[in-house]
């Protein structure tokens, strides 16, 4: 371990649990047993905050990909899980939600010295969240239904629908929220009874190498659940093209979404694609400009603005446009840019040193072609840090407003009415998400109506909850996380007609 690792540790009580699991080497778990594979190299892992060396990861290769399919394949087809009760397996997640619980200020621990992200929040979402999301899906393996159908092929007949799980999910996540979108990917199918392998990403492997050990001492099946580790276009792809996989589950850019859904089809596995986003924030005269600022903190302050659905463009009516700039400017510029560990942080460090790279030519683009209300400058100290920036920008096909910055950058834009804010809002790639802002609820209603969204809010942003269904349009994707929406996606209807 460095030594400014150790200090980082040490000035934040970092628990010997929590350091044994960031500096272990990061292996995978296959058939219950954590291995190398055949891995012959290893991958770092970096700490955001420091820019450290913590760890290793094995970086899998083609065979691991196909000891995990044959793993969770055998699991399913011969092992206990599908078969059992549906209460057992519910017993068995809700164990594990226990267990998760229990060890919530480790986990945290764990995520944000990983991702960099900062610790409290981490706990409540990240790590908590993930518990509460296992808790309602373990919920509904006892809730699955078919139905009865009175035909009219002839009386003589009895038909219904038989609800199956799916068979084998190979699922994909991204780094941002390192185990809670694992946990949206393996909560609803675990509780169907399907089993699966997960590609972790390649810079936070280490909460779900934790979360694999929880899942031994809840009781779950070996092969059930499976780990590879590695690069995306070497693992990632091949799980995605492997043909002993029924059910293709992925969240991250549209870029490789494109390419995974590509591969899910080659094989005709059904695919979930849950992608970038560029979401709108449309606030209208009669705004509540606290509530609005407040929402941008949660949203593409909050976690760096490293997540998909954040508000991170601002149409706010012209005529509040300069006040709600300084209303925001009150609030963000509070907030506290340290590493992750510090409990009283806000934004922590972005993922790496590519990532901040990549923000930072936005801020050159801000800087260059728009007005800049606050932040805008590079950091140059130690660790990958951006500071929060808001540009008030007039070009709606600026790069600024069209593109995912994937940081805390936020752009605002004036607008005058109606017609003209949803056409603006409506134009681009992206289709993820989208908030309205305005006392008026017939006009809020019209305009979620209009705006091209998986998730609208009103009067408020960025509240996921595990009951409402989560996935986008266009570019952003297809398929559902989240709500009993989800659970369908990991079931066969199978259609029974029985002669009397
Ligand atoms: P990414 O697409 O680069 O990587 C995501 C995962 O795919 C990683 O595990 C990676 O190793 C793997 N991968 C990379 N290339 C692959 C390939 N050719 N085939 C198969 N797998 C491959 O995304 P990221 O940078 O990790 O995450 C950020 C992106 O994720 C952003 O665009 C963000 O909006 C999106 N995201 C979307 C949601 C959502 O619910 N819609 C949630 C979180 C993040």
């Amino acid at each position: 371990m460095t030594p400014e690792l150790k200090s980082y540790f040490d000035r934040y009580n970092v628990t010997e649990t929590a350091r044994s699991a960031v500096i272990a080497k990061s292996t995978m778990f296959i058939d219950g047993d954590f291995t190398d594979g055949a891995a012959t190299e290893a991958l770092p892992v970096l700490e955001p905050s420091t820019a450290s060396h913590l760890t290793e990861l094995a970086r899998g290769t083609h065979s691991d990909v196909d000891a995990a399919v044959t793993a969770a394949r055998r699991a399913f087809d011969e092992g206990p899980w599908p078969r059992m009760v549906p209460a057992e397996r519910q017993r068995i997640l809700w164990k594990l939600a226990d267990l998760i619980e229990r060890d919530a200020d480790i986990l945290a621990q764990i995520e944000t010295i990983d991702n960099g992200k900062a610790i409290g929040p981490c706990r409540e979402f990240d790590v908590l969240g993930s518990v509460e999301l296992l808790r309602y899906m373990g919920g509904w393996a006892t809730k699955i239904e078919g139905a009865t159908r009175q035909i009219s092929a002839g009386s003589d007949f009895f038909s219904y629908t038989v609800k199956e799980p799916i068979g084998v999910v190979g699922a994909i996540t991204p780094w941002n929220w390192p185990m809670n979108m694992a946990f949206w990917k393996l909560a609803a199918p675990l509780a169907v009874g399907c089993t699966m392998v997960l590609k972790t990403a390649e810079l936070t492997p280490l909460s779900m190498a934790y979360v694999a050990r929880l899942m031994q001492e809840a009781g779950l099946p070996e092969g059930v659940f499976n780990i590879v580790t590695g690069h995306g276009h070497e693992v990632g792809a091949y799980l995605a093209a492997h043909p002993g996989i029924d059910k293709v589950s992925f969240t991250g850019s549209t870029r490789v979404g494109r390419e995974v859904g590509t591969a899910a089809m080659s094989h005709f596995a059904p695919v979930t694609l849950e992608l970038g986003g560029k979401s709108p924030m449309v606030a209208f005269e009669d705004a509540d400009l606290e509530a609005v600022a407040e929402a941008t903190r949660w949203s593409i302050f909050f976690n760096s603005g490293q997540n998909c659905s954040a508000g991170s463009r601002l149409y706010l009516h012209e005529n509040i446009f300069e006040e709600g700039l300084e209303v925001i400017k009150s609030q963000i510029t509070r907030m506290k840019l340290c590493p992750g560990l510090d409990p009283d942080c806000d934004i922590g460090p972005v993922i790496s040193a590519g990532a901040k790279a990549s923000i930072e030519r936005y801020l050159d683009i801000g800087r260059d072609t728009a007005r800049t209300v606050f932040g805008g400058q590079k950091q140059t100290f130690e660790g990958f840090f951006v500071e929060p920036t808001l540009f008030a920008v007039e070009d709606n096909n600026s790069p600024l407003v069209q593109e995912e910055i994937f940081g805390p950058v936020l752009v605002a834009l004036p607008f005058k009415d109606e017609a003209e804010v949803i056409t603006k809002a409506n134009h681009g790639p992206y289709g993820l998400a989208a908030s309205v802002w305005s006392r008026n609820g017939a006009r809020a209603q019209r305009v979620m109506r209009q705006l091209k969204a998986g998730s609208v809010w009103i009067n408020c942003h960025d509240v996921v909850d595990v009951t409402m269904p989560f996935g986008g349009v266009k570019e952003s994707g297809f398929g559902k996380d989240l709500g009993r929406e989800q659970i369908d996606h990991f079931l066969h209807t199978k259609a029974v007609t029985m002669a009397l």
